[in-house]
């Protein structure tokens, strides 16, 4: 498996295998990588002849007072990973790579960015869909993967790809869980074995919704408090937002109907988890 750091060392390699006729796929992580992230890139096997994954901690979405510094990261582990599963290369920039001096361009997403961890995460998504705007033009994929898991992520990605007429297709991935339910992340490395079982009251809460929803329920108000309330009897776990709203567009519901994404969001200690499902109506 090749390791490139620079952006002509890995154009030149996708030149090559372009050449071969192979189509390529491309997993965008922030490294330390999990089953989660792993599942992904053998998706991306199943469909590409080549597969890139990138891993870079993106300096432009963690706001100031966010864990950047300290988010996990383990690039020899990464690397062992991602050969086990058969990606062929692996995109590991340096900050200054991809943001030299001078650099001031960016690209929003609006509205879809205003809500759930976009109101949480000021200047987030401009960060998010500003990096992957610049990993698309570098790898210039066929597919690229995303996981359900950042359920608002993969729908501003997709917007962004259909509103600038990107040439690529998305696949959006399930979410990959613990045998607990807790939803697989990086920052779980940073929860102790008792903040672990508390943070499974995410995925309980969202499956207590699936079941009253199962069971008829269908207003919107009621959901988001029986969720709100089986959080709030967890001890260590603090509600940041439980919300439902429209799929594709992120739009306030009353009633459900269709399709509708229930987000939830708690902070454990000082770790912040998101987790979220499809209610089906
Ligand atoms: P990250 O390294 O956290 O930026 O994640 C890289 C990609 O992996 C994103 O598209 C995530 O949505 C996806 N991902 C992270 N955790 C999971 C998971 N538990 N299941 C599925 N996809 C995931």
């Amino acid at each position: 498996m090749l390791l490139c750091r620079t952006i002509p060392e890995i154009r030149k390699y996708l030149k090559e295998q372009r050449g071969r006729g192979h189509l390529i796929g491309l997993v965008p992580t922030m490294g330390y990588l999990h089953e989660g992230h792993l599942t992904l890139m053998r998706r991306a096997k199943e469909q590409c002849q080549t597969v890139v994954i990138s891993i870079f901690v993106n300096p432009l979405q963690f706001g100031p007072q966010e864990d950047f510094a300290q988010y996990p990261r383990d690039l020899e582990r990464d690397i062992a990973l991602a050969g086990k599963v058969g990606v062929d290369a692996v995109f590991a920039p340096e900050g200054e790579e991809m943001f030299p001096p001078g650099f001031c361009t960016y690209v929003e997403v609006e509205r879809l960015t205003d809500k759930l961890c976009g109101a949480l995460r000021p200047g987030h998504f401009r960060g998010v869909a500003t990096i992957v705007t610049k990993l698309f033009n570098i790898i210039q994929p066929d597919y690229a993967y995303f996981g359900q898991k950042d359920a608002q992520q993969a729908l501003v990605i997709r917007r962004m790809v259909a509103d600038l007429d990107m040439n690529l297709e998305l696949i959006t991935v399930p979410t990959v869980r613990e045998s607990s339910g807790l939803a697989m992340s990086s920052r779980n490395s940073f929860l102790s074995e008792e903040e672990k079982a508390a943070a499974t009251v995410l995925y309980r809460s969202l499956e207590e919704a699936r079941r009253a929803v199962a069971s008829g329920e269908r207003d919107v108000e009621k959901l988001r408090r029986l969720v709100s309330e089986l959080i709030g009897q967890e001890r260590l776990a603090t509600l940041c937002y439980a919300e439902i709203y429209s799929l594709p567009e992120l739009a306030p519901l009353q009633t459900l109907q269709g399709q509708a994404l229930l987000a939830v969001s708690v902070r454990i200690g000082k770790t912040r988890l998101i987790d979220n499902i499809i209610l089906e109506a």
